[in-house]
């Protein structure tokens, strides 16, 4: 399972010290790429994944008994708190409870409508009437119909009626004169967000004054939930949100964008097309499902497989001898440049923030030193204190930079040596294997 694959893959890492950093980056930047991949906003991936970042480090992730499962906690929390605490029901406390649907045509309001009518009638003992307030396509009143005779609930249309508040109102009287304890009114949508549709919501929502607002959004749609949502919000204030069509392989970060932007809870998803396709909306199994945590280990694999333990101590014992030469140094690089970025990395490295201040760690600077290193033979790689005033300069000749440049980078080379030299206990073993590619 997920959790014992985190931990292996967070097993040769373990009880290095604060190295553990470089992971766990390298695992969040995976959780952060599983969130765009389902659709989240980009701003907000990056602020979620730098909060469980601080809070891995906080909790010192690695160095605990089972890193993996550890991981995978802090990550999925966060998610589930930030899509909202526990599922909120509907507010069903009106006489009779009027539910109104609003959302995009083709989000599923219809189809919602009937699983609600249906799950409320089933589950919560209510007698609910559902009321066809979608006036332009002659269809989607046949459609309310179809579905109210399918679950064996009631439904209230007009069909010579264009004016929906007005058939809203007397849906509503014909509740109360038969019974009818729970109205859910489905509305017209339009593909996109225009006024009249806004218009039109407003003024039912005005007239009726429901006890719940419910918007209901297709969580294929994306990054353009969000807006979508928005506009809705700004019109409606509505109460809470339904997410459709998770069935299939939508992940539903559209949850998560729509969670940030509204504040408001998400109450129901829709499964399917059939009636019993309702669910009450679990954050926490939201939160396993956008993270398709699969991904995400597989992420923190790859990092894995970067780390080649064998090399690692050969560069160990070389420095040790005091053999660390500019192939070594070479090998680093490149092992670096795999990784990502050399300023984040560097920026990981505890104790080393100070000695590679003075340093030019632009990741373009790179180029620069491979060439100056290309330039050398061999024996001058493997043993740098050849390197007298004629060899730089020819050195310096060879890669197109400057002799000052050929000595900055053997001062370079030089803090590198020592640095690594003295950390070669605790953190610094870890470095080694970091850079030992
Ligand atoms: P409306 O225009 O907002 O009323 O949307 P409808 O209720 O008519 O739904 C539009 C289409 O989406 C229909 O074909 C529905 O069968 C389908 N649909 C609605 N909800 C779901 C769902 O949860 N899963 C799947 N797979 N299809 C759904
Ligand atoms: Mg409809």
């Amino acid at each position: 399972n997920l959790s014992e694959k985190l931990d292996k893959a967070f097993h040769v890492l373990k009880g290095h010290g604060q190295i553990t950093e470089i992971n766990v980056a390298e695992t969040l930047k995976e959780v952060r790429r599983a969130l765009l991949d389902a659709d989240v906003n980009f701003k907000i991936a990056k602020e979620f994944t730098n909060k469980v970042k601080e809070k891995a480090l906080g909790q010192n992730v690695l160095t605990s008994l089972q890193p993996g499962q550890l991981m995978v906690k802090l990550v999925k929390d966060e998610l589930t708190e930030l899509m909202g605490g526990d599922a909120e029901g509907i507010n069903l406390s009106g006489t009779p409870s009027i539910i109104l649907m609003s959302g995009l045509q083709g989000s599923g309001k219809t189809t919602f409508s009937g699983k609600l009518a249906n799950y409320l009638k089933t589950k919560k003992t209510k007698k609910p009437l559902l009321v066809a307030c979608d006036v332009y396509r002659p269809a989607a009143i046949d459609q309310l119909h179809v579905v109210g005779d399918q679950i064996g609930v009631d439904v209230f249309s007009d069909r010579g009626n264009t004016d929906p508040v007005a058939i809203a109102e007397a849906g509503i009287a014909y509740a109360k004169a038969n019974g009818h304890n729970v109205v859910i009114i489905d509305t017209a949508g339009r593909l996109a967000v225009d006024e009249e549709m806004m218009n039109e919501i407003a003024n039912v929502h005005k007239a009726i004054k429901p006890q719940e607002t419910l918007f209901v959004v297709d969580s294929m749609t994306g990054q353009d939930a969000v807006n979508t949502a928005k506009a809705f919000n700004d019109v409606l204030n509505f109460d809470g949100v339904i997410l459709t069509k998770l069935d299939g392989d939508t992940r539903g970060g559209a949850a998560i964008s729509i969670k940030s932007v509204v504040t408001k809870p998400i109450k129901f998803i829709g499964t399917g097309e059939k009636m019993d396709a309702i669910d009450v909306f679990h954050p926490s199994r939201m939160a396993e499902r956008i993270l398709g945590m699969g991904d995400v280990v597989s992420l923190v694999e790859r990092a894995q497989e970067q780390f080649d333990e064998e090399e690692a101590r050969k560069i160990q014992k070389k420095i040790a001898k005091n053999k660390f030469g500019f192939d070594d140094f070479l090998k680093q690089i490149q092992q670096i440049k795999k990784m990502g970025s050399l300023k984040d990395l560097m920026g990981m490295i505890p104790g080393a923030g100070k000695a590679l201040k003075g340093m030019d760690i632009d990741d373009d600077a790179f180029k620069h030193v491979e060439a100056i290193i290309h330039s050398m033979t061999p024996a001058e790689r493997e043993t740098p204190t050849l390197l007298n005033a004629s060899r730089k300069k020819r050195i310096a000749s060879g890669s197109g930079r400057s002799v000052q440049e050929v000595n900055q980078l053997l001062k370079q080379f030089d803090q590198m040596s020592k640095m690594m030299k003295m950390m070669q206990g605790g953190g610094g073993k870890k470095m080694m294997q970091m850079m030992g590619g």
